[in-house]
């Protein structure tokens, strides 16, 4: 292969690429393509309604397979992609709406465009913006790819929006003022240049002529008597380029099927033995454009090719950044699923031990719970009430029955003090259920902060639910261990303060006037009081104990444990419902496959590109 032929033909692949991604600079696309898309030379058909176009896009094709005829014909631009194959290999089309179909016939090509067309506007005269792509396939064409537009008009005929004659030229402006598109300014050599619509179109978006290549059709069809060669020569309308003319197929030679290869031969000879025109001969026709324009857009690539292989650079970075941040392909044998499960689980309860530990926020919420909730729960106890004096002389007697008792009433003592433990039991529960709150927080911002989690909703769904049974269940035993602190403090009472009760009567006097005294209110009081400093101790001791069943049975097992049950379950599953664990987000499954079929392509171009700079 040529170097030229490499290079057009790298151009015309990193097209696909965009084609296939269906990238084409729209809107609505990716943010780097477009600009690939944008950055890549195209060649654009310009001209009016019949100034032959289509015609000349065939010729160079090689191939008949457009429509052509008078009237509006061409109706979407068709952007048409030229792939040159190895010898002998069948020729064919493909349109990108309909995909895996090839033609070989390209009588069904003319057809499948006409139908296309018909498609989105509907059998009138109306125009779409929407190009139809398709590609060709054959060993007999250069790599090359144009776009057909519809003609410009002047007037909007039956059936057409009065807006027809400004929408198609607005349509063909949007693609030839791209800085990149290469102009076909065709116009018919039997109407005068300086009336040509393709020439004004030109002019407006390529003032210095530098892109635009004029092409004079119908030759054949001028007056007796005159020629072009005023046009053809560059007088009446300088170019960077020189002129080309052509004669095409007339309406008679299309009816009557002559096929391209007589076309072409009828071409070379009427320039020839034109009079007028036998010395431009070499530089007339439309192999000769074709060659033109591939030895153009050799120059245009060659000289685009750095900021090309530096935008092919910038979008494969791009892609490689949003391929980390979708997390690659999950494996599809049951051990590398069980593997990618608990590495994920593991990352999951690294970041939840942080948040415990420390390094991460939350933890801290656990001793606040024990430095501010239990404390001020424990003061907010209602033992004013219970140790009211009315109470107290109320439960003393009912301890004492029928026979008040002697010194110190120790039933009452008792029943006091139970009935004050009692009390101790809601807050060593709420002090539980809280630790249980943070630690279900805890579960839940660490699945949310689990980067690697985020692609699998099952996964992170199943994982928590295990996490929160696991936690209830530390939630029960933290419960039964905190209330057995309680119950205990009241199964026994401690030994001293029961020593120390009749030394403290004694000291209030004689013996003889406490048992006198024994009905009074200080008697009560004094009780009560007893009572209060006994329950204060308690009170002190459960503020340091309960903290530390609560830490001994949830907090540590769930640094400890949080995940056992799920390994046991996750161990047992089978192939496929480990599969179903890594189910993943459909839209972001999509995304990633889209991904890498860009990154593919992409690497793939830059390949190419590398190559052709060496070579060249
Ligand atoms: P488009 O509307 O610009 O795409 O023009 P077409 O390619 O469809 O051509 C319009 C008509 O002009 C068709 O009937 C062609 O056969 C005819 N035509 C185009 N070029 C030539 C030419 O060089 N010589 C003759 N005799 N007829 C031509
Ligand atoms: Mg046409």
């Amino acid at each position: 292969m040529t170097t030229m032929e490499s290079l057009i033909g790298l151009v015309n692949r990193i097209q696909r690429v965009c084609t296939v991604l269906g990238d084409f600079g729209d809107a609505d696309s990716g943010a780097t393509l477009p600009t690939l898309w944008e950055a890549l030379p195209s060649v654009a058909v310009v001209g009016g309604q019949s100034s032959g176009k289509s015609s000349v896009l065939e010729s160079i094709v090689g191939r008949d397979f457009l429509p052509r005829g008078s009237g509006i014909v061409t109706r979407r631009p068709l952007v048409l992609q030229l792939h040159k194959t190895e010898e002998r290999q069948q020729e064919y089309a493909e349109f990108l709406h309909l995909p895996r179909r090839k033609f070989t016939d390209f009588a069904l090509v003319r057809k499948e465009i006409q139908d296309e067309t018909d498609r989105m506007t509907g059998k009138t005269k109306q125009i779409s913006p929407v190009p139809i792509h398709l590609s060709i396939y054959s060993p007999y064409v250069v790599n090359l790819t144009l776009i057909d537009l519809p003609g410009l008009t002047k007037v909007a005929v039956e059936g057409q929006p009065d807006t027809i004659v400004e929408d198609i030229e607005n349509m063909v402006r949007s693609y030839v003022e791209k800085p990149n598109c290469i102009i076909l300014a065709i116009s018919p050599a039997n109407q005068d240049i300086a009336t040509s619509d393709a020439m004004k179109l030109a002019r407006e978006v390529d003032p210095a002529g530098e892109r635009t290549f004029g092409v004079l059709t119908k030759l054949d069809l001028m007056d007796k008597g005159t020629n072009a060669l005023d046009v053809l020569e560059g007088r009446s309308y300088r170019l960077q380029q020189p002129w080309v003319g052509i004669v095409n197929r007339s309406q008679a030679d299309i009816n009557k099927n002559v096929d391209m290869i007589a076309a072409r031969r009828k071409e070379r000879e009427y320039f020839a033995t034109s009079p007028d025109y036998a010395h431009l001969a070499s530089t007339m026709g439309s192999e000769y454009l074709a060659k033109l324009l591939s030895r153009h857009l050799e120059s245009v690539i060659r000289a685009r090719i750095p900021s090309i292989t530096s935008l092919i650079n910038k979008t494969i970075n791009e892609l490689e950044s949003e391929m980390d941040r979708l997390g690659r392909p999950v494996a599809v044998d049951s051990g590398g699923q069980l593997y990618t499960i608990l590495g994920l689980c593991r990352a999951f309860d690294r970041i939840f031990k942080e948040h415990l530990d420390g390094g991460r926020p939350g933890g801290d919420r656990i001793y606040g719970i024990f430095d501010n909730q239990l404390p001020a729960a424990l003061r907010k106890l209602p033992f004013d009430r219970h140790l009211s004096l009315q109470n107290v002389k109320k439960v003393v007697s009912e301890a004492d029955g029928y026979q008040p008792h002697l010194i110190a009433p120790e039933q009452g003592y008792r029943h006091l003090i139970e009935g004050a433990l009692s009390y101790f039991r809601g807050p060593a529960e709420a002090t539980v259920d809280a630790v249980h709150n943070v630690l279900k927080e805890l579960v839940r911002k660490s699945v949310r902060e689990t980067e690697e989690l985020r692609r699998f909703p099952t996964l992170q769904a199943e994982l928590a639910a295990a996490a929160y049974e696991a936690l209830e269940r530390f939630r029960e035993d933290s419960r039964k261990t905190a209330l057995r602190l309680v119950d205990m403090e009241a199964s026994y009472l401690t030994v001293e303060f029961f020593r120390k009760l009749p030394q403290e009567v004694e000291k209030g006097g004689n013996p003889h006037a406490s048992t006198i005294d024994r009905y009074s209110e200080g008697h009560f009081r004094r009780i009560g009081s007893n009572v209060s400093s006994y329950i204060g101790m308690v009170s002190e001791m459960l503020k340091n104990s309960i903290p530390k069943s609560a830490v001994y049975c949830q907090v540590r097992e769930a640094k400890r444990s949080l995940l056992d049950q799920f390994y046991t379950q996750v161990g047992k599953k089978e192939g496929k419902e480990l599969g179903k664990l890594l189910d993943e987000d459909p839209a972001l499954m999509e995304r990633r496959q889209q991904c890498a079929r860009r990154l593919e392509l992409y690497q793939a171009a830059r390949e190419e590109v590398d190559s052709v700079s060496w070579t060249g």
